[in-house]
């Protein structure tokens, strides 16, 4: 019989990088939280090496964009392509300029060290609970609460925990998917790749950018990831023997090309099968899920956890905003609705790179490199960063439902530090003098920050974009623009769904 019943905010499910980092923005939000994770240490296998500017600019709102940085680098230096041949038929250039997050666009890491930093801020928030080795068994819900029933996987001992809501952060298999019963839907693209992650123990001329090799006879990637890890990804052939190839002797072979065993120590080599699915329904009441849990990707793009941290950000301030009685659980219903169409994209996109990329048929490959070579590449760009329907003002899609840049200011902070993790309504003291006094009280309900003599950059914005005030969500996305008094009168419903 379980041992106690406790009561948090929100349970969480699986302390991959989805669920730590929504544990720490709730508990820098004051909420409480309990967090159940099976295994005893951080999963050790090779996975992500790559996130982009937003999701940096989401650890920042988590405190942690000084621990992040110090374990990341900077993608400056691009990609190349190289076909069968050697040759190399296309440059895309990195860069070291900032970009609109207020930080580079993208970053190299290695994925253990950064969930150790998230671990690591999880002990700022008292109110914070983890419970390693602790399996999520069961689960039901209520009219006022979900019972989550989990397991000591030490001692066998059953215990059950009360909470409002429930997020399923628990990867690829999510056993919450399965107790809301959510199908996945397949967007096309199964195929295993070797993924074999080296540390360099000598100098060793390597590449310091990404290199992807379109060898029709065999696929493969080059990353210059961290420090002196590098990776090689190699995509497994219907004739592989799949044991043979993970064999050192083998796997040494398979990148003689370019290292030697004296020169470096193999981290890891792992077969995974990339997938490209979406779950056909991430909320049902007080259950959701976020993370691998809804969507999987092949990391072509490098962008499966981007997508599970962006799920954690657009759920975490809706959970506190709804637990604190800010706004009506109608709000959460937008999670699904707004990030869905975005990852949908991404996955498609992510399948049709995969797939000229994992051309093996030598005329197609051919005809590829023809077009690579004629400088009319089928690379395609990120979709827009986007939300789908929600919590925002629909009559400018080319600015609402999209993130706010995050400008230094003229004090030297970034804007974010500024603003916290609040709503925000920015605009000259005259216009936003001129709201109503219902405005006005819908901005304190709301928790926003007012500022009305906005610095330089912020006027800048303004002017280029010719708004007289812009209204934020806490999670940096734009709410409206208003152009009038009663434009900001109007946008400022799209603060908080009820109640
Ligand atoms: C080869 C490879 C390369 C990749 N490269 C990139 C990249 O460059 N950039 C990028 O953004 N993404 C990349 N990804 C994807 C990225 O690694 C995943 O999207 C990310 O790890 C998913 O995080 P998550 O927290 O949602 O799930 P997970 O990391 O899978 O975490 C889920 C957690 O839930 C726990 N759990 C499961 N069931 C239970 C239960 N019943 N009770 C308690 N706990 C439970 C698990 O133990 C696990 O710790 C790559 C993936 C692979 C395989």
């Amino acid at each position: 019989m379980p041992e106690h019943t406790d009561a948090y905010d929100v349970v969480i499910v699986g302390l991959g990088p989805t669920g730590a980092t929504l544990a720490n923005l709730l508990g820098a939000a004051g909420r409480s939280v309990l967090v159940l994770e099976k295994e005893a240490g951080i999963f050790p296998l090779p996975r992500a090496i790559h996130f982009d500017g937003e999701v940096l600019r989401i650890f920042q709102a988590a405190g942690l964009r000084e621990q992040v940085l110090a374990i990341s680098r900077p993608g400056v230096q691009g990609m190349h392509f190289v076909n069968g041949a050697g040759e190399t038929m296309l440059i895309r250039g990195g860069t070291a300029a900032n970009g609109p997050h207020g930080c580079a666009n993208n970053y190299y890491f290695h994925q253990p060290q950064l969930e150790a930093v998230l671990r690591e801020g999880l002990s700022r928030f008292p109110g914070v609970k983890v419970q390693l080795r602790h399996e999520l068994v069961g689960v039901e819900q209520g009219d006022a609460a979900a019972t989550v029933t989990y397991r000591s996987m030490e001692s066998g001992q059953a215990e059950v925990a009360r909470a409002r809501y429930v997020v399923g952060c628990d990867g690829a298999r999510s056993p919450v998917r399965q107790a809301i019963g959510s199908g996945l839907v397949d967007l096309g693209l199964r195929q295993p790749w070797l993924v074999f992650d080296a540390v360099l123990e000598q100098p060793v001329d390597l590449p310091a950018y990404t290199v992807q090799y379109c060898d029709p006879r065999r696929p493969m990637t080059y990353c210059n990831v961290v420090g002196q890890r590098r990776r090689w990804e190699i995509m497994v052939l219907p004739d592989d023997d799949r044991e043979a190839l993970v064999q050192p002797d083998n796997l040494w072979k398979m990148v003689a090309a370019w290292v030697r065993p004296d020169q470096a120590s193999l981290e890891r080599a792992a077969i995974y099968t990339f997938q490209s699915v979406v779950a056909d329904g991430w909320r049902d009441r007080r259950l959701f899920l976020a993370g691998d849990a809804c969507h999987q990707t092949p990391p072509f793009l490098g962008q499966g956890m981007c997508a599970g941290i962006r799920d954690a950000s657009n759920l975490a301030w809706k959970l506190d905003a709804v637990l604190a009685g800010r706004a009506s659980d109608a709000l959460l219903d937008t999670y699904e609705s707004e990030r869905k169409p975005h990852v949908r994209a991404l996955i498609e996109l992510a399948v049709r790179l995969g797939n000229i990329i994992q051309t093996t048929d030598p005329q197609l490959a051919a005809e590829r490199d023809a077009k690579f070579q004629a400088g009319r590449p089928e690379i395609f760009e990120l979709p827009p960063q986007l939300l789908g329907a929600g919590a925002f003002d629909p009559a400018v899609p080319e600015l609402a439902g999209r993130p706010f840049p995050q400008p230094r200011l003229d004090d030297g902070r970034l804007l974010d530090e500024l603003l916290g993790r609040r709503g925000a309504v920015i605009g000259s003291q005259q216009v936003l003098a001129a709201v109503s006094p219902a405005t006005r009280q819908l901005w304190q309900r709301s928790a926003a920050v007012v500022i009305d003599q906005p610095d330089a950059s912020l006027q800048d914005w303004l002017r280029a974009n010719e708004a007289s005030a812009v209204i934020l969500r806490p999670d940096r996305y734009i709410v409206g623009v208003a152009r009038s008094g009663a434009d900001l009168d109007r946008i400022s419903q799209f603060l908080s769904v009820g109640p």
